[in-house]
C-alpha cells in the first residue's frame, strides 16, 4: 500500500504546493464541519499514472452544500454554485481553477438501464457504486490523515497490470453506458478486459441490455467515442467487443473505413488550421462511418441524434452519393459551389474524405469552403490578365500564391493585393 506520506509528497510533485494549499484549506474545513473530503475518482487515476493536471472531483461525507459554501466565505475568493437537483457544487477560483463536490451516496438501480436511487453513504459504499476498479480509488483530504490512500478494490493494482475491471457482476446490467465508458478508458489507457469482466460484458450482449438504454443516453456515449484523439483505436475496439451494430452492421472490411476515417481526420485538421475558431462537431467523421450503410438503419440510429444535426446528417447521408458525379457534369463556377452549398460543413468533409488531398474534388470542396468565409484571392484569373499577365501555367500560379497569402493575412482586398504583387515583383511598381 502507498503510505500517506508518499502520496502527499508526489501530489505536491505533480500538483504543486498552491493546489496542495487548496486542498489542505478544504479538507480543514469539511473536517470542522464534521463532513471528511476526499480526492476521488478519475483524478486520483490519472494522478497515480502522473497524467497531466486531470479535473478535479471531491466526494464529500455529508453535506456537499455546507462544505462548498464554508470553502467559498473562508478561502480567499472561491465562488461557490451549488446545484441543488444533483446534490453537487462547483468551486471556482478567481483564477479560473475549479472543483467539483459531490456528495457520497449509494445507488440503488429499480431495473436494468434504468437511472439510479440514491442515498447519502460513507466513502466506502460510494466507492463501490463506481464503475471500475480504477475509478474506486480515494484520497483523504481529513488534517488527521491527508493522504491515506483508499483503494479498496485493487484499482492500482489493475492499473498497473493494465486490467479494467467492475465491482460487481451486475454492474452492466445496471448501467450498460459502462460499457463503452470502459471502452473509452480502454482505448485513452492501453487496458485489457479482465477475464470474468469480459464474461459479463458478453453476458449483458446477449441479453440486449443496449436496448433498454435511452437513445440519447447512448448516443451522449458513442459521441464521446468519436470525439476521442485515437479514433482509428477506438474503432478497432469496437469491433473486438462486439459493438459494431450500436453505430452501424459490422463492416465486412474495417480497414478500408478506418483508412478513410484517417484520411477524414486529416481534413478536419485542414479545416481547424484554418478555421481555428469554427466549432466543427464530430458529424463528419459519424458520416464517414455511416455513408453507404442500409440508409433505413442509419435514420433509425440517428433517431436519436439532436434534431438539427441528425436531420441534416440524413440530408447529407441522401445526397453523398450523387455530388461527384454532378460535380463533374457541373460546367459553371456557379452550379459548382451550389452542389457544394447543398451539403453542411460535416457533409462536405466526409465526402473529401473520400479522395486523396491532391484530387481535383478535394480541391474544389476545399475551395468552397475558403471561398465561403472570404478566404481565397481577392483577385481572380481575369483581373491578373487585365493587368498585363498572360494567360497559362504561371498565372495558375500566381493565383495559388495569391490564395495562400490570403490565408496567410498578408492581403485583404484587391488594392492589397496589388500591392503585394509589386512587391513581389510580379507586377512592375509602375502600372500603365
Ligand atoms: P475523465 O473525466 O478523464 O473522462 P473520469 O473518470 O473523471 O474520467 P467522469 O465521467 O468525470 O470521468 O466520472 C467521474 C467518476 O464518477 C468516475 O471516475 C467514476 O468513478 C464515476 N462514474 C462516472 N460515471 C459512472 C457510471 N456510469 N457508473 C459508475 N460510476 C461512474
Amino acid at each position: 500500500p502507498l503510505p500517506a506520506t508518499q502520496i502527499h509528497q508526489m501530489l505536491r510533485q505533480q500538483w504543486g504546493d498552491a493546489l496542495l494549499r487548496r486542498l489542505h484549506g478544504i479538507g480543514r474545513i469539511a473536517a470542522n464541519l464534521g463532513t471528511p473530503a476526499y480526492l476521488v475518482g478519475g483524478c486520483v487515476r490519472d494522478f497515480l499514472q502522473n497524467h497531466p493536471m486531470p479535473d478535479i472531483d471531491l466526494a464529500i461525507e455529508g453535506d456537499v452544500r455546507a462544505v462548498a459554501e464554508a470553502c467559498s466565505a473562508e478561502l480567499s475568493g472561491a465562488q461557490c454554485t451549488y446545484h441543488p437537483y444533483f446534490g453537487t457544487a462547483i468551486l471556482r477560483y478567481p483564477d479560473g481553477f475549479q472543483l467539483d463536490l459531490a456528495r457520497c451516496r449509494i445507488e440503488h438501480y429499480p431495473a436494468p438501464a434504468a437511472l439510479p436511487e440514491v442515498q447519502p453513504a460513507a466513502i466506502q459504499a460510494d466507492l463501490i457504486r463506481r464503475d471500475f476498479t480504477i475509478n474506486a480509488m480515494a484520497i483523504s483530504l481529513d488534517p488527521e490523515k491527508f493522504g491515506e490512500f483508499l483503494d479498496p478494490y485493487g484499482g492500482r493494482t489493475d492499473l498497473q497490470r493494465r486490467l479494467l475491471r467492475v465491482l460487481h457482476p451486475h454492474s452492466f446490467l445496471d448501467d450498460p453506458t459502462r460499457i463503452l465508458r470502459g471502452l473509452r478508458f480502454a482505448v485513452r489507457f492501453q487496458l485489457q478486459l479482465e477475464a470474468s469482466t469480459r464474461g459479463l460484458l458478453e453476458e449483458a450482449l446477449t441479453q440486449n441490455i443496449f436496448a433498454r438504454l435511452s437513445g440519447a443516453r447512448l448516443w451522449r456515449e458513442l459521441k464521446y467515442l468519436l470525439e476521442l484523439t485515437d479514433l482509428p483505436a477506438a474503432l478497432e475496439e469496437l469491433g473486438a467487443w462486439q459493438l459494431w451494430p450500436l453505430l452501424r452492421p459490422t463492416p465486412l472490411e474495417v480497414e478500408p473505413l478506418l483508412a478513410k476515417i484517417r484520411r477524414g481526420q486529416q481534413e478536419i485538421h485542414w479545416f481547424h488550421r484554418h478555421f481555428p475558431d469554427e466549432k466543427l462537431c464530430d458529424a463528419a467523421v459519424l458520416l464517414t462511418i455511416l455513408w453507404r450503410d442500409i440508409p433505413w438503419a442509419a435514420e433509425k440510429r440517428l433517431h436519436y441524434w439532436p434534431v438539427t444535426d441528425g436531420r441534416y446528417i440524413l440530408n447529407d447521408l441522401h445526397r453523398l452519393s450523387e455530388i461527384p458525379a454532378a460535380l463533374a457534369k457541373a460546367s459553371h463556377p456557379s452550379a459548382v459551389a451550389q452542389l457544394w452549398e447543398s451539403l453542411s460543413l460535416p457533409g462536405i468533409l466526409a465526402l473529401l474524405a473520400e479522395y486523396p488531398e491532391t484530387d481535383t474534388i478535394t480541391k474544389s470542396g476545399r475551395y468552397y469552403l475558403l471561398k465561403q468565409r472570404g478566404l481565397t484571392s481577392p483577385l481572380n484569373g481575369k483581373d491578373l490578365q487585365a493587368m498585363g499577365l498572360a494567360p497559362g501555367p504561371q498565372l495558375g500560379k500566381v493565383l495559388r500564391h495569391l490564395h495562400d497569402a490570403r490565408l496567410d493575412g498578408a492581403i485583404k482586398d484587391k488594392e492589397t493585393a496589388r500591392q503585394w504583387l509589386i512587391r513581389q515583383g510580379i507586377l512592375p511598381s509602375i502600372q500603365p
